[in-house]
């Protein structure tokens, strides 16, 4: 299948991680998912640690989330007009985010952020965006700018065809830096529309904001009249039943989400405060539109997965990550392997390094060479871990006793492998 995929598609698939080039060896192509489990083309199953990337915290084909996609589907597909699901679906975004007045749905992360950048600066009449190194908000051209941590470095495009001047009012900081944003406010007097931060970043592993910073950033936007924009399209209704925002409570200008309102489908949002809102066409002369946006069948699945995520959800989900962190970090200590588990909520990930990681460039210190050893041999073992060593591992509420016993007994040999990994 990959042979084949490869010939008529780019590197063999359709988004860049999961082409294995990281880790090397072949992508698993899977063919069905039930629970935590995947099964592959060759019948062999995995206890899934991506979910998706992020979407399937209730795990694979959940009955209730397959009974209204197939009740939505018997009904059409999309119409191209209003319709109830997708007032349903915002009506409980914004009931469970208390900083969301108003959201507009989308199609995808990438679009959340790109629109709510366009917002922002449609709102402020400024140019100039701030983000972080190590921040990943979708392959939106202003924002593959990651130039290297300097103070106040200007963004130098990331990737060939965006150009200079797309990415040059990209500004682009070092993560949890507050002097850096004060710094970069200074040299900026009234140029910059809106700071965009992960609200924890899970895209160069996860490294959680330090205590302060988020409110640090809210408070230096709010004074020199730019606007906070948290993106929660990864934590968003994964970290808490709000999000990072109900784990921190700092009150951002607008949000991004994604992931795992979609319900596995292409179901994205970006909303917040009212009066930035309401620029937006057709209330607002800022234009952003979608033929899809709000499809009847993403959004049934993506409001009954969220109406399934409740208290007793997100405790089960914190109780499968708390215990996987422990086992893992047990075996690799038995192993003397340096490594640090880092947690942000109920998502975490692995740096093969013991010094702390605070921001990208501590990030890419790690032993990457031990965690590809790791990676392999788990997946022999039938667990499909992110294949990358800056990526999030995602559990689920499907996470139990037996899937956890796969993973603990795979464990042992995969931090002996990391262990005797040479660089
Ligand atoms: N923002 C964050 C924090 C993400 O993690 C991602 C995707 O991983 C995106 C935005 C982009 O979302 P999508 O892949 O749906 O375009």
């Amino acid at each position: 299948m990959f042979d084949r995929a490869s010939v008529v598609t780019p590197g063999g698939v359709n988004s860049p991680v999961r082409a294995f080039r990281a880790v090397g060896g072949t992508p698993r192509f899977m063919v069905s998912g039930t629970g935590p489990y995947l099964t592959d083309a060759d019948g062999r199953e995995y206890v899934d640690l991506v979910c998706s990337w992020g979407p399937m915290i209730l795990g694979h084909s959940h009955p209730e989330v397959i009974a209204a996609v197939q009740e939505a589907v018997s009904r059409g597909t999309s119409f191209g007009t209003p319709g109830e699901g997708e007032v349903a679906l915002a009506e409980e975004i914004v009931a469970r985010i208390e900083p969301v007045e108003q959201v507009r749905l989308v199609s995808s992360g990438t679009e959340a952020t790109m629109s709510a950048i366009r917002l922002a600066r449609g709102f402020t009449g400024r140019a100039k965006v701030v983000k972080f190194a190590g921040c990943y908000h979708g392959h939106v051209d202003a924002l593959l700018a990651a130039a290297g941590s300097g103070l106040a470095t200007f963004g130098l495009p990331d990737t060939p065809g965006v150009t200079g001047a797309t990415a040059g009012d990209t500004v682009v900081l070092p993560y949890n830096d507050l002097d850096a944003v004060r710094a970069a406010f200074a040299a900026h007097p009234g140029e910059i529309a809106c700071v965009i931060t992960e609200a924890s970043p899970g895209n160069m592993g996860v490294v959680p904001p330090a205590d302060g910073f988020n409110a640090g950033l809210k408070e230096l936007c709010a004074a020199n009249g730019a606007l906070y924009i948290s993106d929660e399209v990864m934590t968003g209704f994964r970290t808490s039943k709000a999000g990072w925002y109900g784990v921190d409570g700092v009150r951002p200008d607008l949000m991004t989400f994604g992931k795992v309102m979609g319900g596995g489908f292409p179901a994205a949002a970006f909303g917040g405060r009212g009066d930035v809102m309401a620029h937006l066409a057709p209330a607002g002369p800022v234009y952003q539109a979608g033929t899809l946006s709000g499809n009847p069948v993403a959004t049934a699945a993506g409001l009954a997965q969220l109406r399934l995520l409740d208290d007793a959800a997100y405790a089960k989900i914190d109780a499968v990550s708390a215990e996987l962190r422990s086992l893992v970090g047990d075996a690799l200590t038995k192993e003397g392997v340096a490594h640090t588990v880092s947690a942000a909520s109920n998502m975490f990930s692995v740096f093969f390094t013991d010094e702390p990681v605070r921001d990208y460039d501590d990030a890419k210190k790690q032993d990457v060479f031990r965690f590809t050893a790791f990676f392999h041999a788990m997946l022999e073992r039938g667990v499909y871990l992110p294949p990358s060593a800056f990526e999030s591992w995602f559990v689920s509420t499907a996470h139990d006793e037996r899937a956890i016993e796969r993973i603990a007994a795979a464990l042992p040999a995969a931090a002996r492998a990391a262990a005797e990994a040479t660089a």
